[in-house]
């Protein structure tokens, strides 16, 4: 426990010694003024736990001070017991409470009541203290939690990027992919609206990794994947990576003739980067095969069959030269 202030206000020293003597306990500290003025001036330097005040002092007298004390914001809740020699008139004590005192003694004092009034005073000091204490630390633990809130906040969203995406080109992974792909085929069967399907696969890349090594193939991956998200340009179009070389653009509401031109614009997107391939035997630079595929969702078809026509339509483009696109169309495209 903590040394409590007390401040003892008398203009006569030998007054002042009286009250040292029935205080002198270790954990009080006391602090001493003779006169009014002095006494101010420490109520502001020191957190007091009361003040024993002379009422009968030339200049300021006792009822001033506490009346000063009660009109400052740093001095106003501490507690005063005045200490007087004067008559015990009803009116005097009166006067005391109206100026804001807690308490009221006469000289000379009584020990025993003078020392557990002091002593009912130190304890509420204390219970004051404990409290301030308390709503500092809870003000502090209630910043680090905070601070731990906003962590786990960051923490979440890294955890969904991880789980989302692909680490290497930051597409969106195969199976958020298929998250997309239900939630476009569950609208398009409700709106009746067509769905085209791009899977995209890199030429005669294993002849590139063997050609230039791992490294560069993945460099290579992340130049692809950027061309063809640039070129995937509505915010509904959806862009992944479905496998090691090969990507898929998923092209909600889109008809046949807008997936054509979409897969022309990746097509190009990927040639115009210009990236060397030293082992392509079709072309100098890396090219993408497109297969396409269109449908509008129906209760007799699943999203494979969609998947597996745009896959027929990449083999074909394989089989046909590469750097190319196909169309496969043998699901309707109108319901
Ligand atoms: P095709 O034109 O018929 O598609 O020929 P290809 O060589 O691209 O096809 P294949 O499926 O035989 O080879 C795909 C290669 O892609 C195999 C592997 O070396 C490479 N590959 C797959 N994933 C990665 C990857 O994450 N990083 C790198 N650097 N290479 C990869
Ligand atoms: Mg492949
Ligand atoms: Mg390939």
């Amino acid at each position: 426990m903590g040394i409590a202030k007390i401040l003892i206000v008398d203009d006569r020293p030998e007054n002042l010694l009286t009250l040292e003597s029935l205080l002198d306990e270790p954990d009080i500290e006391l602090v001493r003024a003779t006169s009014g003025v002095e006494a101010l001036g420490l109520t502001l330097d020191h957190d007091f736990a009361l003040v024993l005040l002379d009422v009968q002092m030339p200049g300021m007298d006792g009822y001033e001070v506490a009346e000063l004390m009660r009109g400052n914001k740093k001095t106003k809740h501490i507690p005063i017991i005045f200490i007087t020699a004067a008559f015990r008139a009803e009116a005097q004590v009166f006067k005391g409470y109206e100026s804001g005192a807690v308490d009221y003694l006469f000289k000379p004092l009584d020990e025993k009541v003078f020392q557990s009034k002091v002593g009912v005073f130190i304890e509420l000091f204390r219970h004051k203290d404990a409290l301030r204490k308390k709503t500092r630390e809870l003000d502090q633990k209630l910043v680090e939690l905070e601070e731990l809130q906003q962590q786990l906040e960051e923490t979440n969203e890294q955890l969904r990027l991880l789980s989302t995406t692909d680490g290497l080109t930051g597409l969106y992974n195969k199976r958020e992919f298929d998250t997309f792909f239900d939630m476009e085929w569950r609208r398009g069967l409700r709106g009746r609206a067509p769905i085209s399907l791009l899977l995209l696969d890199i030429d005669f890349f294993k002849a590139y990794n063997d050609t230039h090594g791992h490294a560069a193939g993945d460099d290579c991956l992340k130049m692809v994947a950027f061309a063809i998200s640039d070129a995937a340009r509505r915010h509904t179009d959806k862009v992944a990576r479905v496998g090691g070389e090969e990507f898929a653009v998923l092209l909600p509401e889109t008809e046949p003739e807008g997936a054509r031109h979409v897969a022309e614009r990746l097509r190009r997107a990927v040639s115009d980067l210009n990236v060397p391939h030293g082992a392509s035997p079709t072309a100098a630079c890396v090219t993408i095969s497109i297969g396409i595929a269109t449908m509008t969702p129906d209760l007799q078809h699943v999203q494979r069959d969609l998947f597996e026509t745009a896959d027929a339509g990449l083999y074909q483009a394989k089989e046909t030269g590469r750097n190319s696109w196909c169309v496969r169309t043998s699901v309707p495209i109108v319901a």
